[in-house]
């Protein structure tokens, strides 16, 4: 093995989605030498647990500065994935077919034609449709649905493969990742954070960069910088039904979300400060009866893996992207909770600008600080 270069002009903590799509970008944009620290294995925590949906029209999030840069994200998707199968041969299996949403009684109807009529006031795309054109779309939907939503915009990504494809396209522009490497002290002299201490490697950076996912927090401790990243544990559950099922499928808070092998994956609880990476009876029931009342067969399909990851929520309900304050050498960006899949390619253009001095009027608002 090559020496490990201790002085990159980038030092990257964390190699999930969010570090591995730094990482390209630094190195797409010959931004200097960039090193990749993980403590554990690249790309095997929250990004490898996600579902891979992304969701913008669908979301009933506030339409504000995080639903535009989800937007500018979604956007950004058909050129990456092309750009990544240039550069690594990796198939990140993007599915453009869409997202159903069901209605299977009034309550739902109503609520699901609300939303309709509020992206169609905002100039968004969602189609309301019979119980009949579900049906069509998804012929494996159970009889008694009422109508439903079709947001054909909202499309889906292999998240395992994106990650994984990222790091592959960062490690072949020159990037070092370097797995089983916990940060663990810091540095500091007035604004500048001149060392880190990972493992029995001491890096002198350039510039360092906190992309740790639910680790933030600890390394904010350790940069003595306050990350109020908390945990939220999703439990996940896939199914590998005889007849594939055509899009990402929801109803209320359960979603399908097919893979290109013939899996169904079915997601996804949530557990506020749960760090445990387990998956518990009482979930996997309540995952599979969700299953079953969308897709009435998937009852009676294989049940082929379980697990949890557990998601970055930042206590500021946005993500942290940008510089941190009192330093002039450290950059965060962690804290994308449910959206971090899809928030992982505007994050990495906003943190390369801001890096190489062209600031954006939209990093202003995920700017490290206090109160938002
Ligand atoms: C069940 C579930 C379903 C989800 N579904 C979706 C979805 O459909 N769409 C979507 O957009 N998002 C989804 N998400 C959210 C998404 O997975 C996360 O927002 C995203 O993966 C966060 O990426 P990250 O790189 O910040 O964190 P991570 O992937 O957790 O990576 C952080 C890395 O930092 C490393 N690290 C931590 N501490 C240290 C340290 N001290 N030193 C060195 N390295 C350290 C870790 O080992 C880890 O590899 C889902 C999440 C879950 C759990």
């Amino acid at each position: 093995m090559s020496t490990i270069p201790t002085r990159p002009d980038f030092l990257i903590v964390g190699a999930g989605v969010i570090g591995c799509a730094i990482a390209r970008e630094l190195v797409r944009r010959r931004a200097g030498s960039v090193v990749v620290i993980d403590s554990g294995t690249p790309g095997a925590e929250a990004s490898a647990a996600a579902a891979g949906v992304l969701a913008v029209n669908s979301s009933r999030s506030p339409r504000g500065a995080l639903m535009r840069l989800k937007m500018r994200s979604a956007a950004m998707f058909p050129e990456l994935v092309e750009a990544l199968r240039e550069e690594t041969g990796i198939d990140v299996e993007y599915r453009t077919t869409g997202l159903l949403e069901l209605a299977f009684d009034e309550r739902d109807a109503r609520e699901l034609r609300a939303v309709v009529a509020k992206r169609h006031a905002a100039g968004e795309p969602a189609e309301w449709l019979a119980s009949d054109r579900v049906r069509e779309m998804e012929p494996s939907v159970a009889g008694d649905v009422a109508g439903g939503v079709f947001f054909g915009d909202d499309n889906a990504i292999n998240n395992t493969r994106m990650v994984e494809a990222l790091r592959v396209s960062a490690e072949r522009g020159g990037a070092r990742f370097l797995a089983s490497l916990p940060l663990r002290r810091a540095e500091r002299c007035g604004r500048r954070l001149v060392a880190a201490v990972a493992g029995d490697v001491r890096f002198e950076p350039g510039h360092l960069i906190v992309a740790a996912g639910l680790g933030s927090r600890a390394v904010g401790e350790i940069i003595d910088a306050k990350m109020p990243i908390r945990a939220d544990r999703g439990e996940m559950v896939a199914l590998r039904p005889q007849q594939p099922l055509l899009r990402t499928t929801v109803w209320r808070d359960g979603y399908l979300v097919p893979r290109n092998d013939g899996e169904v994956l079915i997601g996804a609880t949530s557990g506020r400060g749960k760090t445990e990476k387990v998956v518990t009876p009482a979930s996997l029931e309540l995952l599979l009866r969700r299953a079953a009342r969308m897709i009435p067969a998937l009852a009676g399909a294989p049940l082929v893996r379980q697990w949890a990851g557990v998601r970055p929520m930042c206590t500021l309900r946005r993500p942290m992207i940008g510089p941190v304050r009192g330093y002039e050498n450290v950059t965060v960006a962690t804290g994308h909770h449910r959206s971090g899949i899809l928030l992982a390619p505007v994050t990495a253009a906003l943190i390369a600008d801001s890096l190489l001095g062209a600031g954006s009027a939209e990093l202003v608002a995920f700017k490290y600080k206090k109160k938002p």
